[in-house]
């Protein structure tokens, strides 16, 4: 069975095994499509086993200078198999699922109290409201900055940063994480072709800043470019992997799936294009269906935070799609948390916690509608705060950039030392010249993977946290 997959693990904490049974998607089939399992990792390094006749690497990093991190960076694994032709994918929505902690608010506006004629019945209380990331205007987030930590100097970094990508776009629209630097001089290409992911996480850094293709701007081309080029990668069934449109060549992995997909989806939430909302609703539609296979576990804490970020950004967007994987997500938690201190998580069950699990458990936690004042949530907050970011020490950007989300939401004293030390690491070590200004040196093994590409978003997402999302209600006490 072909798979690709893409994972990035340290010695001393291997990937767990897992497997998931393949599940026929309920409703309408689509010819051909490919039906989705969970991955299955077994062996430590960087597994990269990618399509067949694709070049495969197997790494097996190390911490700078040798030794164990501790705690280990982040690993982030996403796999995906392919089903036999004929099983089904379809975009059927799903309704009136409980989700925890959602607000309760109905998709469209509320009816008069006395209806002419009886009407359709609303739609379910549970739906969340769309959202339209008001709060990411430049004109509007001066405020929110003030409140939430931000400074000229982050908004400065975030904005050079952007003019890096703007300098280091193909001229197809899609960002290469392999040949940005063609025409220059600028190091570290990644180490694997993954353009769909490269194209999609750089698009967040745009839309989170408030920039997409309708908006009066200096990114407002390429932003244009780049979402044109992932929407013609996707195909009738929401794929944009690539490699062939419904051959046994799939092209790039799920992680690279997820990502265009969460992208494509903001684009979406936030212009309400009409050009963007069959690609972004196929797209997402087709992770939602995927991670709905993983019923009875997840494979990794880790694959956890782009699925269920994938979900929520089509809720986000309004968009009706299977919510299984939250319970699947639920059951997960619970299985890699602490016995003794569960807002501390492992990778896998029977793995030790790390600080770096316990960034993305508590984002996926916040994801589930859990709030700030909960026990769990500060043990894991207190738990992250054990290590702090240090670039030269022992850089762990995708931890950190996790550790971000997560402690944002948290708020209160946790946030504010998080994050004035994740400002002054970012900015510090941010290039201030030269054809590499905006952009950071990849540092740790994950990053080195992706390159200067994937780097500089992963610090960029980090440096607008303080207006990319909203912070959950209720408001924190100051
Ligand atoms: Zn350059």
């Amino acid at each position: 069975m072909p798979q690709s997959s893409i994972a990035a693990r340290l010695p001393g904490n291997p990937p767990a095994a897992a497997t998931a049974p393949a599940v026929e998607a309920p409703g309408g089939a689509t010819p051909n499509a490919p039906a989705l399992t969970s991955g299955q990792q077994s062996r430590p390094g960087l597994d990269l086993g990618s399509a067949p006749g694709a070049a495969s690497v197997h790494l097996a990093p190390t911490a700078p200078g040798g030794g164990a991190l501790n705690p280990a960076p982040a690993a982030l694994a996403f796999s995906a198999s392919e089903a036999p032709a004929g099983a089904a994918l379809s975009s059927t929505p799903t309704q009136g699922r409980d989700i925890k902690g959602l607000p309760s608010l109905a998709l469209k506006p509320s009816l008069p109290a006395i209806p002419a004629e009886p009407t359709k019945p609303a739609a379910p209380p549970t739906a969340p409201k769309p959202e339209n990331f008001a709060q990411r205007a430049p004109e509007v987030r001066q405020e929110v900055l003030k409140k939430t930590g931000g400074s000229p100097e982050t908004e400065r970094a975030v904005a050079a940063a952007l003019d890096w990508f703007k300098a280091h776009q193909s001229p197809d629209g899609r960002w290469s994480g392999q040949h940005f630097e063609d025409k220059c001089d600028c190091t570290a290409p990644a180490e694997i072709e993954a353009d769909a992911a490269m194209t999609g996480i750089t698009l967040l850094c745009y839309l989170g800043a408030g920039h997409t293709h309708l908006s009066e701007g200096p990114h407002r081309d390429g932003v244009k470019k780049a979402l044109t080029w992932i929407v013609n990668r996707t195909d009738s069934s929401g794929d944009l992997r690539g490699g062939g449109g419904g051959g046994r060549d799939r092209g790039e992995t799920m992680y690279s799936q997820t990502i265009a997909a969460v992208a494509l989806c903001e684009a979406y939430a936030m212009t309400r294009d009409p050009w963007l909302e069959a690609p972004a609703r196929r797209a997402v539609t087709f992770v939602a269906r995927a991670s709905t296979r993983g019923n009875t576990s997840a494979s990794d804490t880790s694959v956890l935070g782009w699925q269920i970020m994938a979900i929520k950004s089509a809720q986000r967007a309004g968009f009706d799609v299977p919510t299984t994987a939250f319970d699947a997500a639920r059951r997960w938690l619970d299985q890699t948390s602490s016995r003794n201190n569960p807002g501390r998580y492992a990778y896998a069950p029977g793995e030790s916690p790390s600080p770096a699990a316990t960034a993305e458990a508590m984002f996926v936690q916040q994801l589930l509608g859990h709030t700030r004042d909960e026990p769990r949530m500060r043990q894991s907050a207190e738990f992250i705060l054990t290590t702090p970011p240090a670039w030269r020490r022992e850089a762990a950007t995708h931890y950190w950039y996790y550790a971000t989300l997560a402690l944002f939401q948290q708020q209160g004293d946790h946030w504010k030392t998080w994050n004035d030390s994740i400002a002054r690491e970012l900015l510090k070590n941010q290039h201030k010249d030269g054809h590499a200004k905006g952009s950071w040196d990849p540092q740790d093994p994950w990053s080195r993977l992706g390159g200067r590409v994937y780097q500089t978003a992963v610090c960029t997402l980090s440096l607008e946290v303080y207006y990319r999302y909203r912070l959950a209600e209720p408001q924190p006490k100051q």
